[in-house]
């Protein structure tokens, strides 16, 4: 979808600002899933509603679950309810001597994978790669340069379960380095589900502090909003950093989840921030209407719980539930013009 803007401008596109890539390494891929997360009763069901429950047994795991975000992309931009989705990398966790740590490790997915899947033909101008270097990594502004260089769009870190803690020292040379690029750091913030939290005090967006001292653009992935009932809750928090920092903007992923749904009322009313936040959606993160049954009424909901994309479905009952117009567009202009042109999007 292209929305209206000023004449003389190009419309901005509608970027999907949070998904993840997943695989377990089949067709030479790179991904791992530990083993027992894969098994976990969240992996299964996760698999089993994606459609892919039993992938792995003939080795195309990571295959079909491109797919599937291939055809969900393709569905959403049809219907003009998406023009692309930035992909995410995830990288391992690693100790504060720079080696990779010896437990705790349960997702892998490649800097390469993500650039890989970017460059496709098939796919040109539907997908923006953001790399995953954690910066305890010996090679960490290394790697980070090469892949400015390749094309990443934006750094993505999970603090609290990679065990990255944005104070370290470790990190400036890495924001210097962001900075300079004018490439965004996406931070997750508040709680996490889907991979294990070893150090939640880092969900706060006050940590992030120091990267906003350097001038990176930083998103705060989920806004420090709290998903489950006994997750740290730092709304408030993001909320008081983003009317600070001009460079401090949030995300809407998982919104529509049975935990996260209860803030977009609240998002909306925040003056001063809700003009910083950007769609996300947190694929493969499924996403309901039904939690939004106060604010739409059940002929709505029902309307669109039939709605078959989930990328697609996401965008529209955040439309409908009221996030302004700029949430939609605000990932096109933070990215910029030449970062999107750069992955085939017309701008
Ligand atoms: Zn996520």
């Amino acid at each position: 979808m292209k929305t209206e803007t000023p004449i003389g401008h190009a419309p901005l596109p509608v970027i999907d600002m949070h998904t993840h890539l997943a695989g377990m390494g089949h067709g030479g891929t790179g991904c791992w899933v530990s083993p027992s997360k894969f098994n976990s009763p969240m992996f299964r069901a996760m698999r089993w509603m994606l459609g892919i429950y039993g992938a792995h047994r003939s080795e195309h795991l990571d295959q079909a679950y491109l797919e599937l975000l291939d055809s969900e992309i393709r569905t959403a931009a049809a219907n003009g309810a998406l023009d692309a989705a930035v992909i995410y990398a995830h990288d391992r966790i690693y100790t504060e001597t720079g080696d990779i740590q010896f437990s705790g490790q349960e997702l892998y997915v490649p800097n390469d994978y993500v650039f890989t899947c970017a460059e496709r033909e098939s796919m040109r101008g539907r997908y923006l790669p953001a790399v995953s270097v954690h910066p305890y990594r010996r090679d960490a502004v290394a790697e980070t340069e090469r892949c400015i260089e390749r094309g990443a769009v934006a750094m993505k870190w999970l603090p609290n379960s990679q065990c990255m803690d944005p104070g370290n020292s470790r990190c400036f040379a890495i924001y210097d380095l962001l900075a300079a690029r004018k490439v965004p750091l996406i931070a997750h913030t508040g709680g996490e589900h889907t991979v294990s939290v070893i150090r939640p005090e880092l969900g706060n967006p006050e940590a992030l502090r120091p990267a906003l001292d350097r001038g990176v653009t930083v998103i705060m992935a989920h806004s420090g909003t709290r998903s489950g009932l006994f997750d740290g809750h730092w709304l408030e928090e993001f909320c008081s950093l983003a009317r600070e920092y001009p460079n401090c903007w949030g995300d809407t992923a998982a919104f529509c989840t049975p935990g996260r749904t209860r803030w977009i009322p609240r998002m909306i009313k925040e003056q001063g921030v809700v003009e910083k936040l950007m769609h996300g959606s947190d694929y493969p993160v499924p996403v309901t209407a039904w939690f939004a049954l106060g604010e739409l009424g059940w002929k709505k909901v029902r309307e669109l719980s039939s709605i078959p994309s989930v990328l697609e479905r996401d965008v529209r009952i955040k439309r409908e539930m009221g996030l302004p117009e700029a949430v939609f567009t605000n990932a096109a202009r933070v990215l910029g013009a030449a970062a999107l042109r750069r992955w085939g999007l017309k701008t």
